[in-house]
């Protein structure tokens, strides 16, 4: 199966949801290690790179992301 490529290192993760192991477990299951794509972080990354990436920006927040990008 293939998994985003952040997933090791995601400030998300590390960071942001460290001690919120089952909410966290939602987003990997929905995102990383699924629609990877469609993870708003990932958008901002590589569009912006790692710098631009808020760290409390969940997964879903596209919309977010569409406007970080126009800044
Ligand atoms: S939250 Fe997004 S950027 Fe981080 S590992 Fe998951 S899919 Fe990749």
């Amino acid at each position: 199966m293939s998994q985003c490529e952040r997933l090791e290192n995601c400030p998300f993760y590390l960071e942001k949801m460290a001690d919120m192991p089952a909410m966290a477990s939602v987003y990997k299951n929905q995102f990383c290690l699924k629609d990877f794509s469609q993870c708003a972080r990932l958008m901002v990354l590589k569009q912006k790179g790692p710098e631009a990436v808020p760290l409390d920006l969940f997964p879903n927040q596209i919309e977010r992301a569409k406007e970080i990008l126009q800044e």
